[in-house]
Protein backbone atom coordinates (compact mmCIF):
# COMPACT_ATOMS: atom_id res chain seq x y z
CA UNK A 1 0.00 0.00 0.00
CA UNK A 2 1.10 3.45 -0.98
CA UNK A 3 1.94 5.88 1.71
CA UNK A 4 1.59 9.26 1.64
CA UNK A 5 3.40 11.60 3.13
CA UNK A 6 2.47 15.43 4.32
CA UNK A 7 4.44 18.02 2.13
CA UNK A 8 4.33 20.59 5.06
CA UNK A 9 5.78 18.65 7.87
CA UNK A 10 7.02 15.71 6.51
CA UNK A 11 4.78 12.93 8.43
CA UNK A 12 3.87 9.79 6.88
CA UNK A 13 0.19 9.82 6.50
CA UNK A 14 -1.97 7.00 5.99
CA UNK A 15 -5.22 7.62 3.29
CA UNK A 16 -7.95 7.19 5.91
CA UNK A 17 -5.89 9.28 8.42
CA UNK A 18 -5.44 12.52 6.78
CA UNK A 19 -6.41 15.83 7.84
CA UNK A 20 -7.90 16.77 4.16
CA UNK A 21 -6.29 15.96 0.69
CA UNK A 22 -5.54 18.33 -1.66
CA UNK A 23 -5.44 18.16 -5.67
CA UNK A 24 -2.72 20.44 -6.84
CA UNK A 25 -1.14 20.41 -10.63
CA UNK A 26 -2.97 17.40 -10.77
CA UNK A 27 -1.83 14.91 -8.04
CA UNK A 28 -3.16 14.15 -4.37
CA UNK A 29 -1.18 15.53 -1.66
CA UNK A 30 -1.77 14.26 1.97
CA UNK A 31 -2.27 16.87 5.16
CA UNK A 32 -2.67 15.72 8.32
CA UNK A 33 -3.82 19.01 10.57
CA UNK A 34 -5.42 22.25 9.54
CA UNK A 35 -2.36 24.32 10.50
CA UNK A 36 -0.30 22.41 7.23
CA UNK A 37 -3.27 22.30 5.45
CA UNK A 38 -3.31 26.50 5.97
CA UNK A 39 0.67 26.49 5.41
CA UNK A 40 0.36 24.59 2.11
CA UNK A 41 -2.49 27.03 0.58
CA UNK A 42 -0.74 29.69 1.69
CA UNK A 43 2.05 28.72 -0.98
CA UNK A 44 1.30 24.99 -2.35
CA UNK A 45 4.52 25.31 -4.80
CA UNK A 46 7.69 25.97 -2.11
CA UNK A 47 5.60 22.74 -0.47
CA UNK A 48 5.34 20.55 -4.24
CA UNK A 49 8.92 21.12 -5.13
CA UNK A 50 10.13 19.48 -1.81
CA UNK A 51 7.87 16.46 -2.35
CA UNK A 52 9.32 15.85 -6.42
CA UNK A 53 12.89 15.52 -5.46
ZN1 LIG B 1 1.50 17.90 8.71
Amino acid sequence: MRKHIDPVCGKRINRNKAHIVVTYGRQEYYLCCPVCQREFEKDPRKYVKNVKR
